[in-house]
């Protein structure tokens, strides 16, 4: 009797036992569809050692369906995958969800019709018709997602097919990428870079688990260096995945990488189209995918033969997850390396405090490049003191910022104005009863867009038109903006240099890679004078003529909670401070702030990275905070208030009392009220020696809470709302 134990992607049904019919060939890691019910469902084969079920009498066993044309899941992978459910507290089945993340790509090799203009014209033309061409020159893909890109409906799209004005083309879905080569380009390094692109590939060759700390000042070429391993990773026929935070920025990075492999590599990211996302998956499964350029889900993709991960910008929050299974992409990175016996490179300018520590207690090897790359120096930074020099009422520039921007603009240079806050006013009121328009849905204001003449909620999207007169007192035109957004700064940029050419560059303005490639070709053209814009502008980007960056307020980031504010703060602020004088022209960086004595603020001032991280060292180790001691939250939410109260007091109420473990809580969350949701929230604070996971998996398991109410466990959190 041949039998078979399944991981299946739905955590109530646990594991289930099946049998394998004769002459079905079945190892760990093969991916199966097996009959459940009257349904059949998809699931990956796994050791039954280490995955416990209930036991199922051999004649109750029903019989697999088939095994899926895709290679087995490797048993790197599958230690992988068991390591971040039980580190991060969440259901194999959701990490495994993540691996086998596009339906399509199991179902072996297949063709598929698309549709592209023909260059002909209908017979009769609407309006409707008129604007679908428009939008449609240089596009190709399924009637469904063309019909969305020209915001028309399907019909619409199957009468410009009928009258010919459209045409269909059979694709190959796996048809073959373009091949990158390792020679492609010659490669022009300075010694401090050639020396640590030796050691990289060193290690390359090596093909040994062995984690380093690219640790470069902005400008100073870490991306060229890590480069010389993707490209002995090529030599060798291995696989490459790098990391990247925000996707829109990649636009910039691809062209790079072609410049120096002679074409793009194959690109992972949620926006994908379901077509792509399958060819890509195939591909990098069986090993044809040479470089994976990558947002954090392409960490679980199963590569058949990775040689080299690289994370870069590998300091960056948006590596962490918030929802689903709630990882650090920086850290799973390190333990698939150790898993898969590989190097693994974390980049930055400004490591975070964890990466630092891992290189100074000699885990990470760390590699450094202490200065720019060519002609570029690194820019002085200055602080204006806005208590000292505060800027007019309703106005946010200061004087002497004002007066640089005018230079700059009489010299034909540019400047970028860093502010954290999308929109034009971070809160909106009744000048007559003093009404603040919050978001129904959660604890938050409503955010002002002039642009889009809408109200926002940033955390669940809700959206509202400005009202004509006030909802509480009836007072016509009564709204006024309170604080600035960047579309604010955007506007008095405008009015003290009438003659600028001002650029907002938001996830709003910003929303595509074509956004975002068109926004970097008019900069880089010159047709923009200053960018004002949010931590979307704080990295990636080079443009040579920018010689001036103004923080238009450094405190934001130190208010409120967050035990990680200092440090942010000091890595946006030096990461934008980055952008300034990356070409031959020096950089000049202006920090305006209430608090110049704050430690950061001072740090960054004097150029003094060492002093900064000592001091964050020193506090974070008297709060038994990260890397010296461990955080986790539990959040509890229900769309109804006392239930979701009455389950937080019960996780509250049969807390564990342990020496090493301090649980604060609950407490109504700081966003108390979140998508609807109501949300409570624990903070457990513990030594690094305790047994953080399996103390709270134990302690959670015993309680049982009604449908409405969902626990989540954030462990090494980074939000605190
Ligand atoms: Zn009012
Ligand atoms: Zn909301």
């Amino acid at each position: 009797m041949n039998r078979v134990r399944l991981l299946v992607f739905n955590a109530a049904l646990g594991a289930l036992d099946y049998r394998v019919p004769e002459g079905m060939a079945v190892e760990p890691g093969s991916v199966v569809v097996a009959p459940l019910g009257p349904r059949q469902i998809v699931g990956i084969a796994w050791e039954e050692e280490r995955l416990p079920a209930e036991s199922v009498p051999d004649a109750r066993l029903r019989p697999l369906a088939e095994v899926l044309p895709v290679p087995p899941l490797r048993a790197e992978l599958r230690r992988l995958i068991e390591w971040t459910a039980d580190y991060y507290c969440a259901p194999l089945s959701a990490v495994a969800r993540m691996v086998i993340s596009s339906g399509g790509a199991l179902r072996g090799p297949a063709t598929m019709t698309e549709y592209r203009l023909s260059g002909g014209m209908p017979e009769r033309m609407t309006s409707q018709r008129e604007r679908a061409m428009e939008r449609l020159e240089g596009e190709q893909a399924t009637i469904r997602e063309l019909a969305e890109i020209a915001g028309v409906s399907e019909g619409v799209l199957r009468g410009l097919v009928n009258q010919g004005a459209m045409e269909a083309v059979t694709v190959d879905c796996d048809r073959p990428y373009p091949r990158a080569r390792a020679g492609h380009a010659t490669v022009d390094l300075n010694p401090e870079q050639a020396a640590v692109a030796a050691r990289l590939v060193e290690a390359v060759n090596e093909g040994v688990f062995a984690p380093f700390l690219l640790d470069g000042v902005t400008g100073s070429g870490k991306t060229e260096t890590y480069f010389e391993a993707v490209a002995a990773a090529l030599d060798a026929d291995r696989q490459v995945l790098v990391l990247l935070p925000e996707i829109a920025l990649t636009q910039a990075f691809l062209r790079r990488f072609e410049d120096r492999f002679g074409a793009p590599p194959v690109v992972w990211h949620s926006s994908l189209k379901s077509t792509e996302r399958r060819r890509a998956w195939r591909a990098i499964a069986s090993g044809e995918a040479q470089v994976v350029v990558g947002a954090r889900s392409a960490l679980f993709l199963p590569y058949a033969r990775l040689g080299l991960i690289v994370v870069d910008e590998a300091h960056e929050v948006s590596f962490k997850q918030d929802d689903g299974v709630r990882y650090n992409a920086r850290d799973v990175a390190v333990m698939r390396a150790h898993f898969e016996r590989l190097p693994v490179v974390l980049a930055s300018a400004t490591p975070a405090l964890e990466s630092l520590q891992m290189a100074e207690s000699g885990i990470y090897e760390r590699l450094e490049l202490p200065s720019r790359f060519g002609a570029a120096e690194l820019p002085a930074i200055d602080t204006v003191d806005l208590t000292e020099d505060p800027p007019e009422r309703g106005r946010w520039l200061a004087s002497r910022l004002a007066r640089e921007l005018a230079e700059r603009l009489d010299k034909g240079e540019q400047s970028l104005l860093f502010l954290n806050r999308r929109g034009y006013a971070p809160l909106t009121l009744c000048r007559n009863c003093g009404f603040r328009f919050e978001c129904p849905n959660c604890t938050a204001w409503l955010v002002e867009h002039r642009f889009t003449r809408r109200l926002a909620c940033h955390h669940c999207g809700h959206e509202t038109a400005p009202p004509a007169t006030c909802p509480e007192c009836g007072e016509p035109d009564c709204l006024v903006a309170c604080g600035p957004g960047v579309e604010r700064i955007a506007d008095e940029v405008a009015e003290i240099l009438p003659g600028a050419r001002v650029a907002v560059a938001t996830s709003d303005t910003l929303n595509s890679p074509e956004r975002a490639a068109e926004f970097v070709a008019q900069v880089e053209e010159r047709a923009i004078d200053v960018i004002v814009g949010t931590q979307l502008v704080t990295k990636g980007f080079h443009f040579p003529e920018l010689t001036l960056v103004g923080v238009v307020d450094a405190d934001l980031g130190l208010e409120g909670g967050d035990l990680r504010a200092a440090e942010r703060t000091y890595q946006q602020v030096a990461q934008v401070a980055g952008r300034a004088g990356r070409g031959e022209k020096p950089g000049q960086v202006l920090i305006q702030t209430r608090h110049p004595e704050a430690p950061v603020i001072a740090a960054l001032a004097a150029g003094d990275r060492d002093a900064f991280y000592a001091a964050e060292t020193e506090a974070r180790r008297h709060a038994g905070a990260p890397p010296f001691g461990r955080w986790a939250a539990i959040i509890v939410s229900s769309e109804d208030e006392a239930e979701a109260k009455e389950a937080a007091r019960a996780i509250g109420g049969t807390r564990p009392d342990l020496a090493d473990i301090a649980i604060y809580g609950p407490a109504p969350a700081p966003l108390s009220l979140l998508r609807g949701r109501y949300r409570y929230r624990l903070l457990i604070n513990a030594r690094r020696s305790a047994r953080l996971q399996e103390t709270i998996r134990s302690w959670l398991d015993a309680l049982a809470f009604p449908r409405g109410v969902r626990v989540s466990i954030d462990i090494d959190p980074y939000s605190f709302v």
